[in-house]
Formats: structure tokens, sequence, C-alpha cells
């Protein structure tokens, strides 16, 4: 969508309506919003290579959420798959990338784009927008969701470059220094330190904590999520929400003693103090680390092993000031030098310039810089006077220490679009905070948090600016924020309508009005139709003529909105919504794409119709918004897991529509087991294959995409290669020259699979592997160390070899005689696997009777759970499917269908299932039936008629199903009269019956279809 939206002016400007910095929770969020309200003629400019902001940038081990992650999420986008309590930052990661791709915003965002500036034009009532690459962006708009805490903070300490070792900051942790072994020292005891000090602590030889302020800390109730609770909360209607209401509420609670009464921190003291006498049980040591300020006055910190770590025998704490830095290590004030191999700064962020980092200039010249002078502010955090259709994410006093900013981060996206919606119903083009509303505002915030604990607590944080003023915190409950803040107050707002010339560019999401709407949905219908008839097996080919007027069959979704050009100019916009619809399908999961435009159309045509009924269209949008909430749920609470081998098979002639392939890729899943490994390639005979072995899937894959050999598949296959196994980091060349030595003198390919390969120890593979001298792959094992561990072990038994490192660092090259074996070796980015090990069998059935034994003893259902892990991996076999046909071009067609068939499976295999067909969805029709009526705003009102707008569209898939087989409409309606739950049109008798275990749907892909298609009616109604 955003590429049909930007008009260039020379190739250095891009015209846009809205332009978002940054890609973190504030960008992603904002982008959904504007989405969701139909505003998409916005882009998203993002510094760095990827989106995620905070939790793509601190890597550093330990590194998760301090808050709950049912709260530390959006509120609409419930993720009930977290593994636990408190989630790592990879999963928080994945989370983002999943939201941006399933809500549509992924295809805004422009990487590797930095902001440098950006100015007001009030002639042309737009900013332009620089970034470092000179590329100019002119928008009506500019919201920064820049964040807060990006920019490392690093002490002023004398000698600070002259450290010898490695050194940096916790968020910019450097993946290629290995810990183990070595004298580490950690600056700082905030946030990021309690978190990646426990991990150090286990890898260090040494390790030198600098305390200047001891932190107060709460213990940290943290805790895998079974995947019992976890499937619950997918599937028991509401749970997931209830959840995430018990978390909110409970943290709200702690906002009592600075938004109440002081008094109320009494609990929160003595909940810290007695977590410090319990896990420290030396009375000395114990007051080195008991703050000697109010509880709340920084940030209070959770974590149950921190106190533990400091406590380690490798493990020092000092406490006295830090006085230079040198190239061997840090001096203290009392004249003591502590040694170190690396130096790391987990010295937190300057955050009270961050916003000011952007050098922006608004009206009249005045910079943003030279208006905060005297102190930084803004009205609610997020509106500047003197900076027109400025807003800022996660302003001045917006942070909390209490709870979840993603919370204030939704509030301020619906400010934020509050403003734009006044900006397009007054038809005006520019909106700015009053000067006097500004002022009120922070002089009423102000005057509360002068008497509040930062200010009066006695310390000092890095809330107070220079002048000690708390320019950071919102001093009361989150609700009350939410409540004072979600919408923009008119009065206290300065709107100018301008000229008539201004008034049409202005900051409309639908500048051409219904006249738009009715375009769009026209445009929908006409590729929707088109689509609908390729829909099932018995789907046809759709004729289309692309640009230059030759015909085309199209087979599928994907090549229609690829090819389709329009007849009708004013077809083109609906016709990009559908294209927009198949690419969210896509990137969230790979199947579905014609289900959710069926469901789209049926749900258009309806909204339409209710638009012309005089419904109102944003009331329809509640009742949308709504009823996709219901029907998620209900699908949910539905789906059940995948049974027999037929269902398997079903799954995957469903999407590939080859009844053959798919069931001998069942077979072999049947075969291998869910967790086995299964992989096709092509074969010189023609026919279908299958070959049993054995074999071991490991997380991690190549360090580097230099060793891949097929580039298509975007693989590294190496066969009968040999494979050294490290429990740790190699970064020396000499230490596998012994090791090439000898895979060379046995003619054979060599593969590493280690904790990682860095440096000289890569660069001397990949010389290899590039200048064809030896076929080389360097894997790394993902994890954390101890799993880590167990991996390498299991994989040595697996392939006949041993494994050098360890915790006792030892020579990497253990000699030739312990390299394992392998009949093939494929790794792609994300796993490697090993397919024929050279194993000796007792050694291996010793090892699966050890790890049977600890699962009997196992005491925990998460302990238990991660043995049969454990021992599906190692136990599990390998089944190749060999596939081959007359022509190379048939049998690389008929692998690349089978390896879809695969990812299908393993899709269906991973996540709940339910009867195909179109049955799953009808089902849901009829279950809610009466859902219309509880929506808010009654039993006949607009809102209601959104619902039934989503409701009434459900039975669309199973009827277009019908249509595809040749069944006449009086058939299909018959049919579908008499149907039973779980049965669908059956075209060969014409009467519903039972769907599974002869077609089914997976919950994701089904779940998908249905947000895609209401994000599209949604799209429609607000254009
Ligand atoms: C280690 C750590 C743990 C945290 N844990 C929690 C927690 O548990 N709970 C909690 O509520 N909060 C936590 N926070 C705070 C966290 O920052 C916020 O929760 C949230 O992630 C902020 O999102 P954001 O989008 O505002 O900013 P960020 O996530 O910082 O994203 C900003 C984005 O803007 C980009 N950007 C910046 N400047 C420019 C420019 N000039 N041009 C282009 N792009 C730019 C950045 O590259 C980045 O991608 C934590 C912070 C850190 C550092």
């Amino acid at each position: 969508m955003v590429a049909g939206s930007v008009r260039a002016d020379d190739s250095q400007t891009e015209r846009h309506k809205i332009v978002i910095i940054g890609s973190g929770f504030g960008g992603i969020g904002m982008g959904i919003g504007l989405r969701k309200a139909g505003f998409d003629d916005f882009v998203i400019l993002e510094k760095a290579a990827d989106l995620g902001g905070t939790w793509r940038d601190n890597r550093y081990p330990g590194c998760a959420c301090d808050v709950p992650s049912p709260l530390y999420s959006f509120s609409y986008e419930l993720n009930p798959d977290w593994s636990r309590l408190f989630a790592p930052r990879q999963e928080i990661w994945e989370y983002l990338r999943r939201c941006a791709g399933t809500y549509g915003v992924a295809g805004h965002i422009r990487y590797g784009r930095r902001v440098e500036s950006m100015e007001w034009d009030d002639a042309d009532r737009r900013w332009t927008v620089r970034t470092a690459d000179g590329t100019r962006y002119r928008a009506h708009a500019v919201i920064s969701a820049a964040g807060a805490l990006h920019i490392p903070r690093y002490p002023d300490i004398p000698g600070s470059g002259t450290f010898g070792g490695d050194s940096f900051h916790s968020a910019c942790w450097d993946p290629a220094v290995n810990l183990a072994g070595k004298r580490v020292a950690v600056i700082g005891t905030g946030a990021s330190a309690i978190q990646l000090v426990p991990v150090a602590a286990g890898e260090a030889a040494h390790l030198t904590v600098f305390q200047r302020t001891p932190p107060w800390i709460h213990p940290r109730p943290d805790a895998a999520i079974p995947p019992r609770a976890r499937a619950a909360l997918r599937t028991v209607p509401g749970a997931a929400r209830a959840l995430r209401d018990v978390v909110y509420w409970g943290l709200e609670t702690r906002a009592l003693g600075f938004a109440v009464d002081p008094r109320l921190m009494t609990p929160m003291t003595a909940l810290a103090r007695t977590h410090l006498e319990r896990q420290v049980p030396d009375p000395v040591l114990r007051g080195r680390l008991t703050p000697d300020y109010t509880i709340g006055c920084k940030r209070i910190l959770v974590s149950s092993d921190y106190y533990p770590a400091l406590q380690r025998p490798n493990v020092d704490l000092v406490t006295d000031g830090i006085k230079a830095i040198g190239p061997s290590g840090v001096a203290t004030a009392d004249g003591t030098l502590h040694e170190a191999d690396v130096l790391i700064f987990a010295t937190g962020f300057r955050v009270i310039d961050a916003a000011a980092e952007l050098n922006v200039t608004g009206r009249g010249g005045v910079k943003l810089k030279d208006a905060w002078a005297a102190g930084v502010e803004a009205y609610r955090g997020i509106t500047v006077p003197g900076f027109p259709n400025f807003f800022l994410l996660l302003g001045p006093n917006t942070g909390l220490g209490h709870t979840s900013v993603v919370f204030m981060i939704e509030t301020q996206v619906q400010h934020v679009l509050s403003c734009l919606r006044i900006l397009s119903r007054e038809k005006a083009s520019t909106i700015e905070p009053r000067e006097p509303a500004t002022r009120r505002y922070n002089d009423a915030l102000q005057r509360r948090l002068s008497r509040a604990v930062w200010s009066a607590g006695g310390c000092r944080s890095w809330y107070l600016d220079d002048a000690g003023i708390n320019r950071a915190i919102w001093p009361g409950f989150s609700f009350e924020y939410w409540a004072r803040t979600r919408r923009a107050r008119r009065g206290e707002y300065e709107v100018r309508v301008l000229s008539r010339g201004a008034q049409d560019r202005a900051m409309h999401p639908a500048p051409e009005g219904a006249e738009r709407g009715r375009d769009a949905a026209h445009g929908i219908g006409v590729v929707a139709d088109l689509i609908a008839r390729t829909l099932g097996p018995a789907g046809r080919t759709a004729l289309i003529k692309d640009r230059a007027g030759n015909d085309i069959e199209a087979p599928d979704a994907e090549t229609i909105v690829a090819c389709f050009t329009p007849a009708d100019p004013r077809d083109g916009l609906g016709a990009s919504y559908v294209r927009d619809l198949v690419r969210d399908q896509h990137t969230a999961v790979p199947d579905g794409a014609a289900t959710a435009v069926v469901l789209a159309g049926a749900m258009v045509r309806l909204a339409v119709t209710a638009v012309d009924r005089k419904a109102h269209p944003m009331r329809l949008v509640r009742g949308v918004m709504a009823a996709r909430d219901r029907v998620l749920d209900e699908l949910g609470r539905r789906a059940t897991d995948l049974g027999s081998k037929e269902e398997i098979a079903a799954v995957m002639a469903a999407a590939i529509f080859d009844r053959a392939l798919a069931d001998v890729l069942a077979e072999a899943f049947d075969k291998v087991g869910k967790d086995g490994i299964v992989t096709v390639e092509p074969a010189g005979e023609p026919g279908l294959n299958l070959a049993l072995s054995q074999g071991m899937s490991v997380d991690g894959g190549y360090v580097s995409s230099d060793f891949v050999t097929d580039a298509q598949r975007g693989e590294a296959i190496l066969r009968d290669p040999c494979l050294l196994l490290v429990d740790g980091e190699v970064t020396a060349a000499e230490d596998l020259l012994p090791v090439i030595d000898a895979a060379t003198a046995a003619g054979r390919p060599l593969v590493v699979l280690a904790g990682g390969v860095s440096g000289a120890a890569l660069e001397v593979l990949t010389v290899n592997r590039t200048s064809g001298n030896r076929a080389t792959l360097a894997a790394s094992v993902a994890g954390d160390p101890f799993s880590r561990a167990l991996v390498l072990s299991d994989l040595a038994v697996v392939v006949g070899g041993s494994v050098a490192g360890g915790p006792v660092p030892q020579p990497v090259s253990d000699g030739p005689g312990s390299l394992g074996s392998a009949g093939k070796v494929i790794a792609t980015r994300d796993h490697t696997i090993i397919v024929d090990g050279a194993a000796d069998e007792s050694m291996l059935r010793d090892r699966i009777r050890q790890i049977r034994a600890e699962i009997e003893a196992a005491e925990s259902d998460a302990d238990r759970q991660e043995l049969f892990t454990r021992l599906a991996r190692i136990a599990g076999g390998a089944a190749t499917v060999r596939i081959g046909s007359p022509t190379s071009a048939e049998t690389a067609r008929l692998v690349a269908l089978a390896e879809r068939g695969l990812e299908i499976a393993r899709l269906a295999m991973d996540y709940p299932i339910m009867p195909g067909g179109g049955a799953a969805l009808a089902d849901v029709h009829e279950a809610t039936a009466k859902f219309p009526r509880s929506v808010p705003g009654g039993r006949s009102g607009d809102e209601a008629t959104g619902a039934r707008i989503v409701l009434d569209s459900l039975t669309a898939p199973m009827r277009q199903l019908a249509v595809n087989a040749g069944m006449p409409a009086s058939a299909i309606d018959k049919a579908l009269k008499s149907r039973k739950a779980g049965a669908a049109i059956d075209p060969a008798t014409s009467k519903a019956v039972p769907m599974r275990p002869r077609a089914i749907d997976i919950l994701p892909v089904l779940q998908a279809a249905v947000t895609n298609a209401t994000a599209l009616t949604v799209r429609v109604l607000t254009s």
C-alpha cells in the first residue's frame, strides 16, 4: 500500500501524509493504530537494519522484561504463547515482528534511515524530515517513537578509552566476546546489570561488580508457563484477558505509595528487606547492599538470582568509588587495581535528551532544544507548543516505574489518532497544544512531583534533570493517565483551518470521502471474485490480463494480485488493498490467502450495504472489531490437537492439492514421529521414495551465509562430513588447523558445531569454503550455556565424537580422534540437521535409557517436558523423501511443493487444528448467533450491524468451495440447513459430511484469515 502512496518529487524526496520515527513498541503500535484508523499513507523510518528497538538492541545474556509478559504486550494482541512469565528478549522481539506482519505494518518500514533533522515549513504546512542517507521526506505530521532508552550512557571516568581488553556497553553487547575463563568487570548495578551479572558469574573465571548505589530489589516471581497452561490461555475464552487484568491491577497497587500516600510504601520496603535478608546471610555484605534512600526513589528492580550470584566464590562486589580506568583494569579510590580482560558498562542510557537528539526545528525556526532550554516538557508528554503536527511517544514525564510502558504507548497512540481525527473532521491543516494548557498541565505535574519520592526520597536518579527536576516519570496510576489522555481535548488545542488549497492537502484518512470507500469496495469485489474461483481442490485458474494486455492463467491468490491490472483505473485502490491482504496473510502464516480474500469480499459487500443504509462507519468498525475478537476466541476454544496420519496427509493435501505426495510425506512423519526430521530431495529416477535413517535437529544454523551451498533454498548441505563439536566460542584459526588437516587427509568435508565461531577461526573456514579448497560449514548451537552443553553432549553420542572445550577451557583441537561423523548435515539460518550420525549403538541406547530415567525422577512438569524434548531429539529418526520425474523442471516443482507441504504439516503439528472445508468458520457462525446483541450499542445499533458483517461472512468460504465444485445455490442452501457441527459440503453427494480426518484447517491460518479480512473491512469503512 505504501508503494502506491509514494510520490517522488525527485530521486531524493518522498511524500507521505505521516512519518513515524522508530520501529520499537512505539513505532509499531503507532503504525497499527494508523492502519486501524484508515490512515494508510505513512512510512516508518528506522535507523537500524531491523525492527524491534530495545528488544533488537539489548542482546546481553539474561535480557528479559521485568514486567510480566501478559501485560508487556499490546492489549489487542494478547500472546498466549509466552514461554515464561517474564519473557526473554528474543521472544519479545519475535512478538513485535509478528505484530508488524499481522497488522500489515512491516511493509511501511524503511530500514537504514537515521533521521538527522526535521523542519517545519509554515508556508507549505509540512515537515521536511532528513535522513543520514540524504533522502528527504515531506509529511503533514511527524510522530517520534525514537524511544527514550537507546542512547547508551558512558560514565565520565578518566582513562575510559585506554582499556586494553574488550569493552562495550550492555546495550551494544559484542557476541564475539566469550566471557568463559575471562576476568570480567561490570560497572553499574541497575536494571540491565542485575540481569546480566548472574549469567556472567556462571561463565567468567572472575567477575568484579562495581556498585555506586545499591538498588532496592524485589523477588522476581518468574516461572516457565507450561504447555498446558499456554493451551488454556489460547483456548479458554477470556483466560488470556483475565490473566492480563490480574497482572495489571496487581502492579497498579505498586503505585499506591507515590500516587496516594507515601506511607503505603512501607510494605514495599518490607518485601525488599526480607528478600535481602533471606538471600544474603552475611550482615557485612547485606549492609553494603542495603540502599540508604527511600524505596521507589530509583526504579525498584526485580531479581531472584542477583544476590546469590554476588555470593559466588568467583564474584567480588566493589563499593569503593572508581578513580580511573587503565589498560589492564579499573582502579578504585582505595588504590586497588582490579584487573580485567573484559569491561562491561551497564550504566544505563542518556534519557532526558533522547528526543532533542532528533534536531527538530518548529515554527519560526525555533529549535526544540532551545524551546526546552529551561526543561524538557510537553502537553501530556505528547505535543509541544510551536511544533505543529508533531507528536512524541514516551515523551517527557510519561515513563513508569511500576508497570508496563506499553500501556502508556497505547494510550498515547489513541491521543495522536484523536488529534489526527480533529484535523480530518475540521478539514484543518495544523494542530498544536495551546501554551496556557501546556503550562497548566506541567505546573500541576511538577507540583505533584515535587512532593513525590523521586525528588524527596534522598537519591539522585536518571529521572531528574540537571536542575533536579523530574522530567521522566508520570506520578500517578497508569489508568489515570489513560482516562485523561486517550482523547485529545479540543479546547486545549489550537487548530488552524487554512486556505482552501491547504485544506485539500490536510490530514484526512479519506480525502475523497465516501466515494473513495465505494471505489475501494468495487475494486476489492473484482479481485476477490477472481481469487474466489481458485479456492479449494475444485478451484480453477483465473484468466487475467497483465499490463501488456497478455492473457495469464493465474492459479492462486498470489499470482492474481501480482499480475492483475484493472480495466477500470478506479478499481486500482481496491486491488492494492487485496494485494496488501495477501501479503499480510503470507507474512503471518504460509497458507489461507484465498480464504482470507473470500471472507474479506463477503464482509466488504455487507459493509457497503450497511453504509448505504446510513449506518455510521465508525460504529460499524467498533462492531467489526468486537466480533473479530469473539471469532478469534471461539476458534481458539474449538481447536484440538492433530491426531492421525490421515489427518496429517489431509492438512498437506488441502494446501498442495497432490494427495499422493501428501500421503508419502505423512508416512514419513508417521515413521519418525512429530519431532523427527523429514527432508525432501530431488532424485534421478522418476517416482516417490521414502528412506529412513537416524537424525537429530539442533537449534542454531550457519554463522555466515558464505557457507550456503544451495542459494535457492538458503541451505548449506554437506555429505559425509567429519564433525568437530565445541562447547564454547572458537576464535583462533590455529585451534582449527589440525582438524582441517585431518579432514583434508580423509578427503571429507568439515562441519564445526560450536557455541559460536568467529574471528580468524571463521575466516579460515570461509576461505576454505569460498576458495573451493574444502567444503566447510560453521554452525552455532543456540541456547543458554547449560542447555547448549546438553545438546552438544547428546550430539556427540549421535555422531560418535566428543565435545571439546566446556566449563574448564581445553584446547579446541583434541585431535582428529574426537571428530564425529555423519551421512549428511543440512544447515539453514536457524537450524542444523544431522542425518545418519555414526553413533555407537550401545552408547546411544545407554543415553536414551539415562534420559528416560531422568524423566521418571523429574520433579516438575517443566523439567519433564524439557527431558521429553531432549529424548525426542536424540531418539528421533530422519526420513528423506526422494522425488523424481521425467523432467528436471517437474522434479523441481514437486520438491518445492513437498517443502510447502512439510511447512504446513509442521505448523499443524505445532498448533491446534480444526475441521476444514469451511466447517470451523461455519461452526463459529452458528455459535455466535446471539453475540451482536451483546455488543455495546445495543440490539439494533450500528455496532450490532458491524458485528453481523463479520459473523454472517463466516459461511462464505464453505459456500465458495461448493460453488467451485459446481453445486447450484439451492443445493448449497439445502446442505447448509442440514449441516451439523464439524461438517462441510461434500460435492460428490451434495450433503454436509464430517470433515475430520478428510479435510483439516490449522488454527493460526484461520485466525490470520479472519484478522486480515476484518482489517481490510475496517480499512474500507474508514476510507
Ligand atoms: C534492557 C531494557 C529492558 C526493559 N524492560 C522493560 C520492561 O520490562 N518493562 C517496561 O515497561 N519497559 C522496559 N524497558 C523500557 C523499553 O524501552 C520500553 O518498554 C519500550 O521498548 C520502548 O519502546 P519505544 O518504541 O518507545 O523505544 P525503542 O524500543 O527504543 O525503539 C525506538 C526505535 O527508534 C529507532 N530510532 C531512534 N532514533 C532514530 C533516528 N534518529 N532515526 C531513525 N530511527 C531511530 C531506534 O533504532 C529504535 O528501533 C526496558 C528497556 C531496556 C533498555
